[in-house]
């Protein structure tokens, strides 16, 4: 498709008229031009050469082919003439806006390209961020039981000691053991045994509240961390997870199983892993106390009073 650029300059290379062609082809702000100097944009034959060279008779200065640029250095080949007259240039040309037409669409083509892609891009970065996710979840997942594992529990008791302090809210933690744990291996094997961790995991979640954090600390050690919890009521829950557990039938056991558990309330200022100590040191007395119970110890340490079957 060929269009037709005109247009008149004077001596100085003034705009003076121009038509849509002619300014389309030095700038896509059309008319400010008018009234510009732009002899920058006759890159062949230059400007000083339009205005030099002796015209014909009939006044051209230049016939044939002609170099156009534009404000941003682009370069368009035209066929043209121009004339001299009375101290104007008159510049009449054609050039092929199917080329500009062709540029025009693989510029959208390549929009569309570049939306695509950035939309594959978000697709991608999305999915990263879910496999992200779930390598976090499974790094902090015990595989047997799916309650947390020790470095989850190391988490969320610094996370939960420091909310304490800020609060000033309690924080109550219990430790449980599977009571002869070892016996259910020797008698009926290890996968036996590992369906007896799993469902006591299973209890421990379904029996605990969902701001509760359940963890196996190791073997057949499990950690429930109880935030904004009081002591009787962290003892409760443990007294209520003894008695579901003890009252469990788990394939191929034949006898059921039980627990013990420590129950600790944390000291104003004190660790985490004192407060783990201390429940530890609770479910030692439950242990030695004949297993199958719940011993607590408050803040202060000293006192021990416990619930049993
Ligand atoms: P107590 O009542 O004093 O706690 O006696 P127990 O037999 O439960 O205690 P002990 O610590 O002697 O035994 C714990 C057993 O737990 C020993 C070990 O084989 C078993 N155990 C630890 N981790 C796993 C596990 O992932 N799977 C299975 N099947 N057994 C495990
Ligand atoms: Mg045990
Ligand atoms: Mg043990």
């Amino acid at each position: 498709m060929l269009a037709i650029a005109a247009a008149a300059l004077d001596e100085d290379g003034t705009l003076l008229e121009a038509n849509a062609g002619f300014l389309r082809l030095i700038a896509t702000d059309g008319l400010r031009h008018i009234g510009a100097r732009i002899p920058q944009f006759f890159i062949q034959p230059d400007f000083a050469t339009l205005k030099r060279v002796q015209a014909d008779p009939a006044g051209q200065a230049h016939r044939g082919l002609m170099t156009i640029g534009d404000r941003l250095g682009r370069l368009r080949s035209l066929h043209g003439r121009v004339w001299r007259v009375d101290h104007r240039l008159h510049v009449l040309a054609e050039h092929d806006i199917a080329e500009l037409e062709q540029l025009y669409d693989t510029v959208l083509a390549l929009n569309h390209d570049y939306a695509n892609a950035q939309l594959e891009l978000a697709q991608i970065n999305l999915k990263l961020q879910q496999r992200e996710a779930q390598i976090v979840a499974a790094s902090l997942t015990d595989p047997l039981t799916g309650v947390g594992n020790r470095r989850r529990l190391e988490q969320a008791l610094a996370m939960e000691v420091s909310r304490a302090d800020r609060s000033g809210g309690s924080l109550c933690a219990f430790m449980a053991d599977l009571d002869h744990f070892k016996r259910v291996n020797d008698t009926h094997g290890h996968e036996a045994g590992d369906k007896v961790l799993a469902s006591f995991g299973d209890v421990l979640r379904r029996r605990t509240r969902a701001t509760d954090i359940v963890a196996r600390f190791g073997g057949e050690e499990f950690v429930v961390l109880m935030p904004t919890t009081s002591l009787e009521v962290a003892t409760a829950i443990a007294e209520r997870i003894r008695e579901v557990v003890a009252a469990l039938r788990i394939e191929p056991l034949p006898e059921p199983i039980t627990a013990s558990f420590g129950v600790a309330e944390r000291a104003a200022g004190e660790p985490g892993d004192g407060l783990l100590r201390r429940a530890d040191v609770a479910l030692y007395e439950a242990k030695r106390l004949g297993r199958n119970r719940v011993i607590a110890v408050n803040g202060e340490a000293a006192s021990l009073s416990g619930t049993s079957a």
